[in-house]
């Protein structure tokens, strides 16, 4: 009886011990309540194919349990910021106004660059409503360590959590911030998160696609994936989550022997070159439209030029007033480049690229990366190619938010979602 009442005694003992344990035990956020929660990952140039030139078993992981496109068709200009944009806005280039990665508005005179950090910043530039605004006015929270479009604030919007883009910043730091802000509390962590890495993209240019460099630059970025997944795995948060790759182009090489020189060909005292190689963005000095228009249509069989009212529809590139009257995208493999650079780059003044983009979607080196896993996705399936517009529709289906109207297939969408 009275060895009864002393296990008694310390069964209640140890119940408190346990109960102050559990109390003073940081919560673990995979057992608090986690809304669909999707993350994006964006691998900057990395061509559809980069995952058979070395070893991603990182992503090889995603594909195994999750669907994958056969690539992702990128939207023309086949460039780094019109195509991040595209992607969390779903329209394409000729509809959210970033028509290249160097624009001019002829209604303000206002050029933007990716390196005018005041422009990048500027709301004025940035069309349509990237998933970030419906998902903050919809009471959910956002973090994007690094998107294009995040460091301006749209429709007033910016995301919740948000850094200016600094290319020093390591990348196991990035994917340490979207792991800590999956770490906060439930009322306040962000259901829809970003990461972007650069590498594969500067790699792609310095030394083009089929070097060594690019071969490291895949196995850190899948590192870098690694680590976000090893860190979702510790939280019990890697079946809980959705994960998207993306890539926002591949990669082709190219050489200074295959180079369109423009002022072979038009007077560059004539034009006003906005955005050049090898696309082309050219507005004419008035009056001198039309001798420009024709010095170029026929200028070189390696470089197709259009009036801006004319070029392929599938490129819906003819709507937005900074499309310039007259645009041009060089043949695969081929650059267009104004003499003086080229002669630099000969000297060794200038650095040559061994690598670029920006080409016709159509072409197979420029289409990206589609790899998707987590509850909402299918497993096991490989898709047929899709354009890129077309992801910001499964991710506001997944998150329960209202998407804006947008240039994206619902088809798409019902072919990844479960
Ligand atoms: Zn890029």
């Amino acid at each position: 009886m009275r060895l009864e009442t002393v296990d008694f005694c310390n069964v209640r003992v140890l119940a408190s011990i346990l109960t102050l344990a559990l109390l003073t035990l940081p919560p673990i956020s995979g057992q608090e309540e986690l809304r669909p929660t999707v993350i994006l990952i964006s691998f900057d140039g990395w061509r559809w194919d980069y995952d058979t030139k070395a070893p991603a078993p990182n992503l090889r992981s995603l594909v195994a349990r999750g669907v994958r496109a056969r690539n992702l068709v990128p939207s023309f200009p086949s460039k780094t910021f019109p195509n991040h944009y595209s992607i969390v806005t779903g329209l394409y280039p000729g509809h959210h106004g970033i028509v290249a990665n160097n624009i001019k508005d002829p209604a303000t005179g206002r050029t933007f660059a990716m390196t005018k950090r005041e422009e990048v910043g500027a709301p004025m530039w940035w069309g349509g409503e990237p998933i970030w605004v419906a998902i903050e006015r919809a009471g959910q929270s956002s973090g994007a360590m690094f998107w294009v479009g995040s460091e301006a604030p749209i429709a007033g919007v910016h995301p919740r959590f948000w850094k200016p883009y600094d290319e020093d910043v390591p990348g196991a730091e990035r994917v340490d911030q979207v792991l800590q802000w999956l770490d906060l509390p439930s009322a306040g962590r962000p259901t829809f998160l970003t990461l972007y890495f650069e590498d594969p993209d500067t790699a792609g240019h310095d030394e083009g696609p089929d070097s060594q460099a690019v071969r490291e630059a895949i196995m850190r970025a899948d590192g870098y994936l690694g680590r976000l997944l090893r860190g979702l795995e510790q939280r019990t948060l890697l079946d809980e989550v959705n994960i998207i790759v993306v890539s926002d182009h591949g990669m082709s090489p190219v050489s200074l022997d295959r180079v369109v020189v423009i002022d072979d060909y038009i007077s560059l005292d004539d034009v006003e070159i906005v955005d050049i190689n090898p696309t082309l963005g050219i507005f004419p000095r008035a009056g001198r439209e039309e001798a420009v228009y024709r010095a170029l249509a026929d200028a070189h069989s390696r470089l197709s030029v259009y009036r801006r009212e004319a070029t392929p529809e599938r490129w819906h590139y003819r709507d937005h007033p900074r499309i310039p009257p007259i645009v041009g995208v060089a043949d695969e493999g081929w650059q267009v480049l104004r003499r003086r650079t080229l002669a630099d780059m000969r000297a060794g003044r200038t650095r040559a690229a061994r690598g670029q983009h920006g080409y016709d979607p159509l072409v197979m080196a420029m289409r990206g990366v589609f790899v998707a896993a987590g509850p909402a996705f299918k497993r096991g399936v490989t898709v047929a190619p899709f354009e890129n517009v077309s992801i910001y529709d499964a991710m506001t289906a997944i998150l329960g938010v209202t998407a804006a109207s947008n240039d994206g297939d619902p088809a798409v969408a019902r072919s990844l979602l479960r």
